[in-house]
């Protein structure tokens, strides 16, 4: 059941608009089936089989005005939690990169 629990995109952005408000032109979720980080490793895999609660994390790529929610697999997320919960680590640029990547293809592939 607690499977169940996970957000949908919409959830998810829903609750970027409550935090983030009316700053952020568009919203957008990274839902490639890969992490972010990694990308080797499917998303959340390991939080679920811990019944963790995912954590959302959300980048916010100034340049298009977007705000880019996204998840990681368990071990990034560990990882980069007991590197530096409060802190960008290398990781975090390797992810940055790789969503902005995958934000402008899918920006192309709308028009
Ligand atoms: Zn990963």
């Amino acid at each position: 059941m607690d499977k169940d629990k996970s957000y949908s995109p919409e959830e998810i952005i829903s609750m970027m608009k409550a935090q983030f408000g009316n700053a952020v032109k568009a919203y957008w979720f990274y839902d490639a089936d890969l992490c972010p980080c990694c990308q080797s490793r499917p998303i959340g895999e390991k939080a679920f089989d811990n019944k963790k609660s995912l954590s959302i994390n959300a980048f916010m790529y100034r340049e298009r005005g977007a705000m880019i929610a996204y998840l990681l697999c368990g071990q990034c997320a560990e990882e980069i939690i007991a590197q530096s919960p409060k802190e960008p680590t290398s990781k975090h640029k390797t992810i940055e990169e790789n969503l902005v990547s995958a934000y402008l293809k899918y920006l192309n592939s709308l028009t």
